[in-house]
């Protein structure tokens, strides 16, 4: 069925220097079959149909609401079992993230209750947390593997998260997280990564269990040297390759997933500037993801250098048990507008079209026709509402192709 949705101010996401977001202060848009046909100014809606020949089987007035393209949330962590609130606890209390997980708590405090749960348990637990995303006006999001870590319950993971995506109301995008070497696995590091590069990235590739391949390279995981065999077995392998850099140390992987054309980078809170400089030549996306950043305590990214140098940037809410428990886009926003001295504007394409570029989508993440119709209607007029109001849910109604 087509709809029109008309008296809206409507966010293009398709903007100029000059109007970032594409606003269209009395706008329309017409979708059909589950894609955007028509944008434009309300006034021209009926022509526009006309023209078209697309009769509305609804018409719906927004009634002067802010309408923009679904949010996507282009890093998390979704499949997991069990919770690290003792965690969150001691680092209240002074312990870091690195000391915790020294201590045997981190990744490896989420491998046990993961590789025990059922897989009808962790399908219910990923459509929960996708439905509560959807909440909050998410309509895409990229979901990864990596709290298992062998091969067989790596994908499993992804076998469950392409169930997970399939029953659930919004897109799910599948990652393989290779996230850090298995305690059980320690003692033959090397065998566990010729592991990763011979059987479970070709595996996932020729099963298409997912687009992309992540790896977790810093202190305590993956070093940059692992971090290049594996990424280059994906790349090898026709998949899309990204990578958590720098949250804790500069090991020199933005340098090399530049040299691979990865699709982004993510938290990067540690990056030197010769690497932003590649980046930027590489066309490469940073992944913001302030709500980790804030919980363990970390110095914020260098947003101004990725800025100035033309890096684009990506919001996302890295949704884990372990530093950043929440799913909601508009509390990220928040963040990345305060504690990272984004621009409002910055922030809304970082979680839309932005987002969109770091998992390799041209189809979304912006208002134009052909565009999915994937929309959130929301409950304020202007768009700096979202993030300044980030403590009340303010989406009206949320539209999935
Ligand atoms: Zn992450």
């Amino acid at each position: 069925m087509a709809s029109l949705y008309h008296r809206a101010r409507v966010m293009t996401c398709t903007g100029s220097d000059a109007d970032p977001l594409g606003l269209i202060a009395n706008g329309a848009v017409l979708t059909d079959g589950g894609h955007i046909v028509w944008v434009g100014d309300a006034v021209d809606a009926a022509a526009a149909c006309r023209a078209l020949d697309v009769l509305p089987g609804e018409r719906v007035d927004l009634g002067g609401r802010l309408l923009t393209p679904g949010l996507i949330d282009c890093h998390t962590h979704a499949i997991f079992a069990g919770d690290r609130a003792a965690e969150f606890a001691l680092r209240a209390r002074g312990a870091s993230y690195l000391e915790i997980a020294a201590a045997g708590g981190g990744i490896a405090a989420t491998l046990a209750p993961t590789r025990a749960a059922a897989d009808a348990t962790l399908e219910r637990l990923t459509i929960d947390r996708l439905l509560a995303a959807r909440a909050t006006g998410t309509t895409t999001m990229e979901v990864k593997s990596g709290y298992d870590l062998t091969v067989a319950g790596e994908l499993r993971l992804l076998r469950v998260i392409a169930h997970a995506g399939a029953r659930a109301p919004l897109a799910v995008v599948p990652t393989l997280l290779c996230h850090v070497v298995p305690p059980e696995r320690r003692s033959d590091r090397a065998a566990y990564v010729r592991e990763l590069v011979e059987v479970l990235v070709p595996t996932v590739a020729a099963d298409r269990l997912a687009t992309s391949v992540d790896v977790y390279c810093d202190d305590g995981a993956f070093t940059r040297d692992e971090t290049a065999a594996i990424l280059g077995a994906a790349r090898n392998a026709g998949l899309g390759v990204r990578a958590h850099v720098g949250q804790f140390s500069d090991h020199g992987a933005a340098e090399l997933c530049a040299e691979l054309g990865a699709l982004s980078v993510d938290h990067l809170e540690q990056v030197s500037p010769a690497a932003i400089a590649a980046l930027a030549a590489a066309g490469t996306v940073a992944v913001m993801l302030p709500g980790a950043c804030v919980q363990l305590r970390l110095p914020p990214p260098p947003v101004a250098a990725l800025r100035a140098a033309g890096v684009p940037l990506a919001v996302a809410s890295d949704l884990n048990p372990g530093s950043s428990y929440a799913s909601s886009l508009p509390v990220q926003m928040w963040l990345a507008t305060t504690h990272f001295s984004m621009s409002v504007e910055e922030a809304w394409l970082g979680v839309t079209r932005i987002a969109a570029r770091a998992l390799g989508l041209v189809d979304r993440g912006l208002l134009v026709p052909g565009a999915r119709a994937d929309l959130v209607v929301w409950n304020a007029e202007h768009p700096a509402e979202i993030p300044y109001r980030y403590g009340s849910n303010l989406v009206d109604r949320v539209v999935t192709a």
